[in-house]
């Protein structure tokens, strides 16, 4: 069996960031309850394994005792869970993705500009409601094709649409093409919002996928981008199943295959694939390829909150700077070295 991993694939630098926000915190005031509100990532170990260090997780700000520190999640918040935090005294740290904030700048810039906004997305993500809040009474959100009937529509030369930063390439474009035949003068972003990340990881999975008869992508199933690699997968006719580690490896889907695709959300750490690989090596006799489609290199700045309690704490902030390298494949932790390394 051919294990052909991809890359990119994994912590993408937004969630890289968030993480080492938490991190970083757990360091610098070891004695401090830190709270974090909603999931930091969507991805159930990285949550699992801050909780084992004490990191409480809260869906309420109300939550959060007056006084204490809270981080926001990558995802982003509404301005009004901002608000509540400081009505509370709290010591908020933001480690909303870079990526999701320039979607939010888009949303209040269009609104102060008198644009009605439809926002292509997941109506309850984490993502869509923090950006909606910023201009609730200018946002619709547009799930399918089949919510544009129902959209109230004022002046439809005054129309943007924004994304959602993890949908897939393919489905957007699908619903913004039939957004541009049902109002023509729609305006679309400055630029696409949907991220680097997802766009690269995609494009990684619909480049392997027809060369594979299995995919497997290891992330969550609250992780949009990690539900995002199945389905284009699928659509590009290999069969794909996501599994949160390896202890979800189901041997029959095995059965008969000779070239398996791995790959990871971007909120999936690497060492999850890594055990995922090892069991394909040992028990599978698979050997290892790895397929570079696309080379990142990314790096986001942490808050300026915690860069300011690093410096009360002596600590100078740029030597904690982290970047994100390609995954050094070792016999140690993924069962064998790759036989090739190859560009598509
Ligand atoms: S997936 Fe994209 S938007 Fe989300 S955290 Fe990563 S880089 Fe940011």
């Amino acid at each position: 069996m051919r294990i052909i991993l991809a890359n990119p694939r994994g912590f993408c630098a937004g969630v890289h960031m968030a993480i080492d926000v938490v991190d970083q915190l757990l360091d610098i005031c070891p004695d401090t309850p830190v709270y974090v509100f909603h999931e930091i990532v969507h991805n159930k170990h990285v949550v699992g394994r801050f909780i084992g260090r004490g990191v409480t997780f809260v869906e309420e700000v109300s939550e959060v005792p007056e006084g204490n520190i809270v981080v926001f999640s990558a995802h982003g918040i509404s301005p009004a869970v901002r608000e509540e935090a400081k009505a509370r005294n709290l010591t908020s740290i933001d480690a909303t993705c870079p990526l999701v904030t320039k979607v939010h700048m888009e949303a209040i810039r269009y609104a102060k500009q008198g644009y009605q906004i439809l926002l292509i997305g997941h109506a309850n993500h984490q993502e869509v409601v923090g950006t909606r809040g910023e201009a609730p009474d200018s946002i619709q959100v547009v799930e399918t094709p089949a919510d544009i009937p129902n959209l109230t529509i004022s002046d439809p030369d005054m129309l943007v649409y924004l994304t959602q930063t993890t949908l897939s390439t393919d489905d957007a474009e699908i619903i913004i093409d039939a957004l541009r035949a049902a109002f023509p003068n729609i305006k679309a972003p400055p630029s696409s919002d949907i991220c680097y990340a997802t766009t690269n990881r995609q494009r990684a999975v619909r480049q392997i996928a027809p060369d594979c008869d299995l995919c497997l992508v290891v992330g969550s199933r609250n992780s949009s981008n990690s539900v995002r690699l199945t389905e284009i997968s699928q659509s590009a006719g290999c069969p794909a199943r996501l599994l949160d580690d390896v202890s979800e490896l189901n041997s029959a889907w095995l059965e008969g295959k000779q070239n398996v695709l791995v790959t990871a959300g971007a909120s999936a750490p690497e060492d999850l694939v890594a055990s995922l690989v090892r069991k394909l090596v040992t028990d599978f006799r698979g050997k290892i390829e790895v397929r570079d489609i696309f080379e990142e290199d990314v790096e986001f700045a942490i808050p300026a909150t915690l860069k300011r309690m690093m410096r009360d704490e002596g600590i100078d902030p740029n030597e904690r700077r982290i970047h994100i390298t390609r995954p050094e494949i070792t016999q140690d932790l993924y069962g064998a070295v790759p036989l090739t390394v190859s560009a598509s």
